[in-house]
């Protein structure tokens, strides 16, 4: 009986997590994905930035420090939202919390003058950056105004056996890791091998472009997840190839901003 209390427990507090956008695995395989197609010469000038560190490793650092007080500031900022045409405007910044693209322009910002700037300052910018780029991709980052997106639904675990979850987790961390039990650089080597026109192709645009395709892309998900819906299989098998394409388009975008800025 005691067993069964601290399993359940167990089970409630997992089910309740934080909600922090893509997990460890979605953050990291999009900053390797980028890593992967940055320039000698700015790869070697962001890791100098970065106390020697690659951009991996940082890829999940807005996350760890969002509700410390000195970066409470950006907590409202792993968030994007769309209108009724899907396209982000200035009209829907709320200026007390931010939002994804909102960090993401002020960073870039920054950035273009890097040469100008503190290290420290160069270095949380680009931190900034890492993350912001892999959240406006995760669907259940993107802020619809046309569709709830606070629901449960119940996902089946690996023994078929289903759970409750808040949808957003769902898209967050649940198909990942489900579905792989790859290494973040085995993920991003099976996911990196579009050919160099297609790379181009994807990573064309300002962030706003980004997040306006990405929320087209994304929208299927209310009508493959709705309130309370029984996810298994079927649902992995069209739900993880969309959860590889955002983190695939985040990871060339990403590198496309990075080699914009400091090659
Ligand atoms: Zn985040």
């Amino acid at each position: 009986m005691k067993k069964l209390l601290i399993l359940l427990l167990c089970s409630a507090l997992f089910h309740s997590g934080p909600v922090f956008g893509w997990g460890r695995e979605g953050h990291e395989t999009i900053a390797k994905i980028a890593e992967r197609n940055l320039t000698k010469r700015a790869k070697k000038r962001i890791e100098k930035y970065l106390g020697g560190h690659s951009i991996v490793y940082y890829a999940k650092w807005m996350d760890e420090y969002r509700k410390t007080p000195e970066y409470a500031f950006t907590d409202g900022w792993h968030t994007a939202p769309v209108d009724a045409r899907l396209h982000y405007s200035d009209e829907l910044l709320n200026p007390k919390r931010g939002n994804a693209i909102y960090g993401l322009e002020s960073a870039i910002r920054i950035l273009e003058n890097y040469r100008e700037q503190s290290d420290s300052t160069v270095a949380v910018n680009l931190k900034y950056v890492i993350h912001l780029v892999g959240d406006m991709h995760c669907p259940a980052h993107i802020k619809y105004a046309t569709h709830d997106m606070k629901y449960d639904v119940l996902f089946e675990d690996k023994y078929r056996k289903a759970h409750k979850f808040y949808v957003h987790s769902v898209w967050d961390n649940e198909i990942i890791t489900v579905s792989r039990i790859w290494s973040v650089s085995e993920w991003a080597d099976e996911l990196d091998r579009l050919p160099k026109s297609d790379k181009q192709a994807i990573a064309a645009g300002t962030p706003r472009d980004w997040l306006h395709d990405a929320a087209v892309c994304c929208e299927v998900q209310f009508e493959w997840a709705k309130p309370d819906a029984r996810l298994g299989q079927d649902f992995l098998n069209k739900a993880l190839p969309l959860v590889e394409s955002q983190i695939r388009k985040a990871g060339y975008r990403l590198a496309r901003l990075l080699n914009g800025l400091f090659d």
